[in-house]
């Protein structure tokens, strides 16, 4: 009789406050037969706190595909395996995504364990529209590739968020003050789920002024969320010909791609075209 093959779980974890572990995380970390962390000694800790001994591997952006590789072996062999990161859902701006791609693409079971993300906890909070977002992951490290960036997200009719750390959070913040409108609402959130957590709804322009001048607005991590553009109604034409333009390149490109092209090609205007984009993408 062969071996079934086993499963791989993937598994979320806090994001501060140790009391977000779900039973069905706990159980499962007690139940697989190893377990792959982005760091094995920030996960031991993290294990020791819910009682739980099991044996560590190491995953993390540099030795993934490899790791990967050795993993899907021992998924054959009939192991099962649970994927963490350092904090929250893995592959959310953590590792995982080879893995998780390898062992769906070999035609084994991967179950998601859910539990906390930053993104959704901030989101749940934050009081802006939430029906459709853009998450962007971290911004650029360098400031003129942010402003590059808040530039084209500026356009973005919809919700957009970035996670951001401490270092970087004024110059981020700065950077977007320098091209988006100084009205624009956008939501702070800090060190969510935490003693010092904070959750700021307020514009642009006061969110500057805010960290620039509050020490312990500067400590720890952040996400960031931004409310989307407001399109003026007289605007709000998009002819036949553009959307067939559109409606080719994004059975070709990735949506930011085909906007650009569609708007070179018919000389719409951007966000139109990038709102009937995602109109056609949620229609599918
Ligand atoms: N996979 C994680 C998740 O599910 O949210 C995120 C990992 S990513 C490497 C770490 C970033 O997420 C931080 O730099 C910060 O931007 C955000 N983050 C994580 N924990 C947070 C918290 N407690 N409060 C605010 N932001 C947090």
């Amino acid at each position: 009789m062969t071996t079934p093959p086993g499963k791989l779980y993937v598994v979320a974890t806090p994001i501060g406050n140790l009391g977000d572990m779900t039973f069905r995380a706990v159980a499962t970390l007690k139940e697989v037969g190893l377990i792959a962390a982005e760091d094995t000694r920030h996960v031991k800790m993290l294990l020791q706190h819910y009682g739980i001994s099991n044996k560590l591997v190491s995953l993390h952006q540099h030795n993934e595909d490899k790791a990967s590789q050795m993993l899907l072996d021992k998924l054959r062999e009939g192991l099962s395996i649970a994927l963490v990161s350092d904090a929250g859902t893995p592959l959310l701006s953590d590792p995982g995504m080879p893995l998780v791609k390898l062992v769906k693409d070999a035609g084994l079971d991967v179950v998601p364990i859910p539990g906390a993300c930053a993104l959704i906890t901030a989101l749940s909070a934050a009081g802006l529209p939430v029906s459709q977002f853009t998450f962007e992951g971290f911004a650029p490290r360098t400031s003129s590739a942010r402003k590059a960036f808040f530039s084209e997200s500026a356009l973005s009719p919809v919700t957009w968020v970035i996670y951001e750390s401490s270092h970087r959070i004024l110059a981020c913040l700065q950077d977007m003050a320098a091209v988006l409108p100084l009205d624009r609402e956008i939501v702070i959130a800090r060190e969510l789920t935490k003693l010092h957590e904070t959750i700021v709804k307020t514009t642009l322009a006061n969110a500057v002024e805010l960290v620039g001048n509050d020490e312990n607005m500067r400590k720890g991590e952040f996400v960031v969320i931004v409310d989307g553009a407001v399109l003026e109604k007289t605007e709000q034409e998009v002819t036949p010909e553009q959307l067939k333009v559109l409606s080719i390149l994004l059975k070709e490109c990735p949506l930011k791609t085909a906007v650009a092209l569609a708007v070179e090609i018919t000389g719409g205007r951007k966000k139109l075209l990038y709102q009937a984009a995602l109109d056609m993408q949620d229609a599918e």
